[in-house]
């Protein structure tokens, strides 16, 4: 059983300074291609579904397929909700077994994010789910208000409210806005890695990049350095995938059988997927023994020591209990935040 929680795996990841790689998923082969680099490169790996991108992913249908792939794999998976705009999508996800979410409150003034954040936290800490949170904002198209694609300093991460709603809301990760942006940039990125710094050392907890299609190798391994322990991939798996699925009809014109394709596009992800993980240090992370192996237990060391240690999970019962009583005391927050 290799499914584990975002929060072990990013603590690991702060402690040997590296970054997991968190890539998103939208049909099964994408997943193929994502598991099947990670399990090449023995590297852990987080597994997104983005709220954005419900249109193409059912994401009450491919979680179990998450989960069920990462059972077999010899590498730690997280299951991460990407940008979750709302309490009920968040609720959605638990109940799916997602084992990490990011609620994404960027476009609520500072005190609404916190409140709204606090009180997610609250929900998912109740039932061991990892929370990452968003304070300024990345701009583009996997955003909730996409805003051209350019990055805009007057959103960047301010370190001193960094500080205090991560003290406030209690998140595990934080997203940070520090020059990145979704999608394809105009001109040049720029990362403003000095209020990387600052907001590393006022807040001390593992700091997310999103937006990480187009920075240089050099940036990225710097970030890292600096307390980055999760980096978001999308733009460049899909530029990848579309460029072989073209190269594959330019060579075969004729071509119907459109698995083909899918198989195309999943080896264009694998590729893109190894090459961060190079890049991210994580690849090689799972070479066993690891600290990774005290949660992963899908190797057969972790096998070993999981017949020895046989952890009981919680009951049904329980999780239903506790997750009904949070959700009470939110909706009556909410209900009087109105
Ligand atoms: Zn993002």
């Amino acid at each position: 059983m290799a499914l584990v929680t975002m929060k072990e795996m990013l603590e690991d990841a702060k402690r040997r300074r590296y970054a997991v790689g968190a890539f998103n998923v939208l049909n099964i082969e994408s997943l193929q291609g994502i598991l099947e680099a990670a399990v090449e490169l023995k590297s852990p790996v987080i597994v997104n579904i983005a709220e954005v991108h419900f249109k193409y992913v059912d994401m009450e249908a491919m979680a179990p397929v998450v989960q069920r792939a990462a059972q077999l794999a010899p590498v730690p998976v997280a299951l991460h909700l990407d940008h979750g705009l709302s309490l009920q999508t968040i609720v959605r996800a638990i109940r799916c077994g997602f084992t990490s979410v990011m609620f994404d409150g960027s476009m609520y003034p500072l005190e609404e994010n916190i409140r709204l954040t606090k009180q997610i936290v609250e929900i998912c800490h109740s039932v061991g789910v990892t929370v990452e949170a968003e304070l300024g904002y990345v701009p583009g198209t996997e955003s909730p208000r996409p805003n051209g694609t350019e990055a805009q300093p007057e959103f960047f991460t301010d370190p001193e409210e960094a500080e205090r709603f991560v003290k406030e809301t209690g998140v595990d990760a934080l997203a940070v806005a520090v020059g990145t942006v979704h999608g394809l940039y105009k001109g040049e990125p720029k990362i403003d890695f000095d209020r990387l710094a600052e907001i590393a050392r006022r807040t001390n907890i593992p700091l997310v990049l999103h937006g990480g299609s187009g920075i240089s190798d050099e940036d990225f391994k710097r970030a890292i350095e600096l307390g980055v322990c999760k980096v978001n991939v999308y733009t460049q798996m899909s530029i990848e995938a579309v460029n072989r699925i073209k190269r594959r009809l330019e060579r075969e014109p004729e071509l119907i059988n459109f698995p083909e394709l899918l198989l195309e596009a999943k080896a264009g992800i694998k590729d893109v997927v190894k090459r961060q993980m190079e890049v991210f240090g994580s690849a090689g992370k799972c070479e066993s023994p690891s600290p990774l192996c005290n949660m992963c237990r899908a190797c057969r060391l972790g096998r070993l020591r999981d017949r020895e240690e046989a952890p009981q999970p919680a009951s049904d019962e329980r999780l239903i209990e506790v997750i009904s009583k949070a959700i009470a005391s939110a909706l009556r927050e909410w209900s009087h935040g109105d």
